[in-house]
């Protein structure tokens, strides 16, 4: 096992520190933070609230807490990250990544509108036909949403997530686009108003919902992918291979803008 790299950890305080030689699955039942109760419950049922008033009727992604935001491959599900469930473990990884992906209410709604269109996408089988091809473009054979070089300038994608991530993958631009669809009181005809290639996008995840949204999605078997419960490692090494991977995925940006 890789040594831990001194002073990682130093700025926790001890109670906290503590915690980061426990395994993932013990610290959550420790804390009681697997529960229903947890506090991302709310938002879950907020969810399932404005797909349905989006016309999505039976569509209710399984959620379920993971190691970070995702949608497991070919499954109606949503990963929220297990560190969002409990104050101690968000103030672990602020205290050790400088950031809470999905800390703020604002935030989470956004990110679980966001995985809602790849669980839409998965439990419906969408096809990658031409009409998706034209609209959202070909996917790269390898897919790595984490490296990317956004054209700040683009007038071709919605902007919902932080950073351009609809420019990251055509898989995202769809789950992005989904996500401004269904924001209740967003006016995109209006926001998006002139720009023909979002307003395409936006149309025609529209008429998917309008096509599927009375439907029963045909994928219902939940694989809960990297459930939170059941992960083995201690805290602390799952921060040293997360930040090692987002060191890497750093450099790797660095080099494209360089190029
Ligand atoms: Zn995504």
């Amino acid at each position: 096992m890789k040594k831990q790299r001194p002073g990682i950890f130093s700025r926790l305080p001890f109670a906290l520190r503590r915690l980061m030689n426990e395994r993932i699955c013990d610290v959550l039942e420790k804390l009681g933070a697997s529960s229903a109760r947890n506090p991302i419950k709310r938002h879950v049922e907020n969810l399932y609230e404005e797909l349905h008033d989006a016309g999505v009727k039976h569509l209710r992604p399984d959620v379920y807490l993971g190691d970070e935001w995702f949608s497991p491959g070919g499954i109606p599900a949503i990963a929220v990250p297990f560190y969002l469930a409990h104050t101690d473990l968000k103030e672990i990884e602020f205290l050790v990544t400088n950031s809470i992906e999905g800390g703020t209410p604002a935030a989470m709604r956004k990110l679980l509108r966001h995985e809602a269109g790849h669980s839409f996408d998965h439990g419906y089988k969408i096809a990658r036909d031409l009409r998706w091809r034209n609209t959202f473009g070909r996917a790269p054979s390898i897919y790595r949403p984490e490296v990317y070089m956004p054209d700040s300038t683009s007038l071709n994608h919605v902007k919902h997530l932080p950073d351009h991530y609809a420019q990251s993958h055509p898989d995202e631009d769809f789950a992005e686009t989904f996500a401004v669809a269904i924001t209740p009181g967003l006016d995109w005809e209006s926001r998006y108003a002139g720009r023909s290639a979002v307003l395409g996008k936006l149309h025609y995840v529209q008429s998917l919902i309008r096509r599927h949204g009375s439907q029963r999605p045909r994928e219902r078997d939940i694989v809960r992918t990297y459930d939170a419960r059941r992960l083995r490692m201690t805290l602390a090494r799952y921060y040293d291979l997360r930040l090692a991977r987002e060191a890497r995925w750093q450099r790797m940006q660095s080099r494209l803008v360089e190029a």
